[in-house]
């Protein structure tokens, strides 16, 4: 069976929303597509002596409500349609949020875990050699996402800098804290998404305290859910899981040993005393809160039926396929959608700019309670419509995000 194609995805959602808001047709059919894609071909010096060439991609999807944003994937399955369908997120994404930023996504097709370091950097910079002049602080402001690291980003910073003449700190986000990064910006994605968890479990009267909960995915999103969900609630995690397998026990695994078993033995499979399971079998468990914070089109018709957790967390982008959030909604499984469970990063990211613009740094507490402060407001808006408008908490929050899209773009003129 062939995979579904994100991007269509991406627009099916965008549809169903059109009709909800009774969107006029023509800015309907602006909002399916993006603004502009660049297609590079990246030349990379291997440490053997050759010449690899890379393809990557940068979409710029919308900016009507300010430069866009958003990461830059590096994966070997990675398409220009992903990009598309991630580039159109972002956009709904920021605007949630009230941030005053358009979408945009970047990728190339490579695998990292191949890469050494040495050649990770001369990609990243070639990456900014092919891109530097359509990109920067009032333009496109690109940041991590699946396997891309704050060193990347500093490199990619760097690259920039010495292309543009001079210290351009604010032209990526995402950086070390010692090259203009910010505090909070590395757990900023699982910690927003446990923000947003924290007023659905109000909503659902669920005492997170004595909650259990499996996570799907063990890279910067899930491994921080995962100490987060002890931290902020004490609840336990039963389950977690990364590319290479699954563990659980039913009497909780611990974050710091998870942590050490994967650097070990590169899986959190391996677990010492919890049993084996697959990404498949994580994602059924008999657990109040599931995670997904792997990657996109896990939870699908086939399997949507047989979830039993009460609220999901879509930490990844496009975890969920419509058939799969109708059949949801029917069991009256509450999904925290992804351009809103995961809009911390991007928030933190956006944080990361204005204090690169005024030269600043804010402590660990301020960028906290900014965040949460943004998180509680998106989700307690997305709560307000989906009861207005009937309709799950995915639809409801694209008629948040799209309607101030739209309302920019009729401002500014464009439509
Ligand atoms: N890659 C993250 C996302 O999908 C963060 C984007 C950003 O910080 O610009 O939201």
């Amino acid at each position: 069976m062939s995979k579904p194609n994100p991007f269509e995805i991406a627009q099916k959602q965008l549809d169903d929303c059109a009709k909800i808001l009774n969107l006029d047709a023509g800015v309907h059919e602006f909002l399916r597509h993006p603004k502009i894609e660049y297609h590079l071909s990246i030349p990379v010096r291997m440490d053997d002596g050759s010449t690899k060439i890379f393809q990557g991609y940068r979409v710029q999807y919308n900016d009507a409500l300010g430069p866009c944003k958003g990461g830059i994937r590096y994966h070997p399955d990675e398409t220009i349609d992903t990009v598309r369908a991630l580039s159109a997120w972002m956009t709904w994404k920021t605007s949630l949020l009230g941030l005053p930023l358009g979408g945009g996504k970047g990728g190339v097709i490579c695998n990292p875990k191949e890469m050494s370091m040495g050649e990770l950097e001369r990609l990243c910079r070639g990456y900014i050699d092919k891109i530097w002049q359509n990109i920067g602080p009032d333009k496109d402001v690109p940041a991590p996402d699946v396997y891309t690291t704050p060193q990347m980003m500093a490199w990619m910073m760097d690259e920039y800098s010495k292309l543009t003449g001079s210290n351009n700190f604010g032209c990526i986000t995402g950086k070390p804290l010692c090259v203009g990064g910010s505090c909070g910006r590395s757990d900023a994605t699982a910690r927003g998404g446990m923000y947003a968890l924290r007023e659905a479990a109000r909503e659902l009267n669920i005492d997170l305290s004595k909650a259990t909960f499996a996570i799907q995915g063990y890279g910067n999103a899930g491994s921080f859910a995962h100490s987060l969900a002890k931290e902020l609630f004490g609840g336990k995690v039963v389950a977690i899981s990364d590319s290479k397998g699954g563990a659980f026990n039913a009497k909780g695994i611990d974050a710091d040993e998870a942590a050490r078993i994967k650097a070990e033995t590169s899986t959190v499979a391996n677990i010492p005393g919890a049993k084996k399971i697959s990404n498949e079998e994580l994602l059924e468990l008999d657990v109040d809160i599931l995670v997904a914070a792997a990657l996109e089109n896990v939870i699908t018709k086939d399997n949507a039926g047989r979830v039993k957790a009460k609220i999901i967390v879509e930490l990844a982008n496009g975890p969920t396929t419509p058939e799969a959030d109708e059949i949801l909604f029917q069991n009256k499984v509450h999904v925290i959608p992804d351009f809103l469970a995961n809009a911390g990063g991007v928030t933190v990211s956006y944080f990361e700019m204005v204090q690169n613009i005024m030269r600043y740094c804010w402590s660990f507490d301020e960028v906290y309670a900014k965040l949460d402060e943004r998180m509680t407001m998106a989700y307690q808006g997305v709560l307000a419509a989906s009861k207005k408008y009937n309709v799950n908490m995915r639809q409801a929050a694209y008629t948040v995000a799209v309607s101030r899209v739209v309302d920019a773009m009729k401002t500014r003129g464009w439509v």
